[in-house]
């Protein structure tokens, strides 16, 4: 997400006649963007800016901004207080920023933190940042209103709002066109997505449908399901396109009922495992992941076992594993008592760790023996000698490199592998 909205950024300064530099020693403006989903990005950030103060002894002229999630609130301190920062900008006030850079040049400090209810940037072309030519993202809405009680996106990010469709569809083909052959498209809850055009609602279903018809070469993927909203038109819809890709992120946060009502999550237990029996039904092979938080509030070790049961019943093959901190201007943070101990916390996510390790080893032993397409990214970073790639199931592959090039599909055999990544060999020809 914040990548795709540093470019956004990229694109509206270079659309002013600004330019990017790899080299921070040279650069006018520093902008440092922002997310404040987890506790430490605070602190991490405080000694980043700090750091970047100590160009301007060279360069007294430098500019530093704050962008993001976290600009609101922490401006004061940062700004106000400890005087490390010229300008800052929340995640609605991008377009602002050439008018805000226009203010610090006649020597004073700017701020729009202000959230809209419409902007979605929907013309903006993102200028991609770091790509590897092959694999990009595109942003499809803005925020969210779901209000899970741990989660701070509703206040930094503010009220949800779908793109444009047809805008969404154009810059999929035009990554297409310059050699782009797979794109993530990111909304904190894609499925409530929903376009009104012409008398017509198009939702993220139909979305994903147009977006795959720009090109059978072109894999999608999209991100994040949240499991009350995720239907089996949409299921349906992933299994009628091959280059829909067959990997479904869906995080539970926990297992247990009592968690899942206290966390504002809107579905139970047996609600979500439902949904993995369509998926499963619907879509064989299809690869879940999940996030899981450790020790929210009240938390109990009956809990924490729901948690790892239901982790060992869906079988997932991958998933981001997160310590609850409480956030300010949440539900939770207002509501509940953040009470399990620390050392409980870590000693439960360390469970849950582990679990997934061994987790993710069955499934990609599964796939030993069988021959995959793999879209190649790039280089190994082990070996100059070899290419890693995805398979649709969101697998890293790695395999000795042949006469192929990257953004090209291979069939590869996979003869072995460890919890992260499978090996494999070149089985037939190109696509
Ligand atoms: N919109 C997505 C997730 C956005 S945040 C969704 O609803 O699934 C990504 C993940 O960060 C969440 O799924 C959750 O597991 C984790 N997370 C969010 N707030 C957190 C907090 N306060 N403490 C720990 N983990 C948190
Ligand atoms: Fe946060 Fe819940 Fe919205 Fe995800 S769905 S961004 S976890 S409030």
């Amino acid at each position: 997400m914040n990548i795709s909205d540093s470019e956004i950024v990229a694109s509206i300064l270079t659309d002013d006649g600004y330019e990017l530099t790899k080299e921070i020693s040279s650069a006018d403006i520093i902008f440092v963007n922002t997310c404040s989903i987890r506790e430490h990005a605070e602190e991490k950030v405080r000694k980043r800016l700090q750091y970047f103060k100590s160009f301007r002894k060279k360069s007294p002229s430098l500019v530093i901004g704050l962008l993001g999630c976290m600009a609101d609130r922490t401006k004061v301190a940062l700004m106000e207080e400890e005087q490390l920062l010229d300008l800052v900008a929340g995640p609605d006030a991008y377009r602002h920023l050439p008018q805000l850079l226009a203010q610090v040049g006649t020597g004073r400090t700017a701020i729009d933190t202000i959230l809209s209810t419409d902007e979605t940037y929907a013309d903006i072309t993102p200028v991609r940042l770091d790509s590897n030519g092959i694999s990009s993202f595109i942003s499809i809405m803005r925020g969210c209103e779901n209000y899970c009680s741990y989660c701070v996106v509703p206040s930094t990010r503010g009220q949800e709002r779908s793109r444009n469709a047809a805008t969404i569809v154009n810059e999929t083909r035009d990554l297409f066109e310059k050699g782009y052959r797979e794109v993530t498209l990111l909304g904190q809850n894609v499925n409530s997505y929903c376009w009104e055009s012409g008398g017509e609602s198009i939702n993220f279903a139909r979305l994903l449908e147009q977006v795959a018809l720009v090109s059978p070469l072109m894999r999608i993927r999209f991100a994040t399901s949240h499991p009350k909203d995720i239907s089996d038109e949409l299921l349906h819809t992933i299994a009628r396109h091959p280059n829909l890709c067959k990997a479904i992120h869906l995080p539970v946060q926990s297992g247990s009922n009592h968690m899942l009502d206290l966390m504002n999550r809107k579905y139970t237990r047996e609600d979500y495992l439902g949904r993995i029996h369509a998926i499963r039904e619907i879509l064989p092979g299809c690869a879940v992941s999940t996030d899981i938080i450790a020790g929210f509030c009240d938390e109990t070790e009956e809990d924490h076992q729901e948690t790892l049961s239901l982790m060992n019943l869906v079988g997932y093959d991958a998933a981001f594993m997160f310590k609850y901190s409480e956030r300010p201007q949440t539900l939770a943070a207002d509501t509940l008592s953040d009470n399990v101990p620390e050392d409980v916390k870590e000693r439960r996510l360390t469970e849950i760790i582990n679990l997934q390790q061994k987790l993710s080893l069955e499934s990609n032993r599964k796939e030993i023996g069988k021959t995959v397409e793999v879209l190649i990214e790039g280089v190994s970073k082990r070996s100059e000698n070899e290419y890693f790639g995805r398979t649709s199931q969101n697998k890293v592959v790695v395999f000795n490199k042949m006469e192929y090039l990257p953004g090209e599909y291979l069939q590869v055999k996979i003869t072995g592998t460890t919890s992260a990544t499978l090996r494999g060999e070149h089985a037939d020809f190109n696509v």
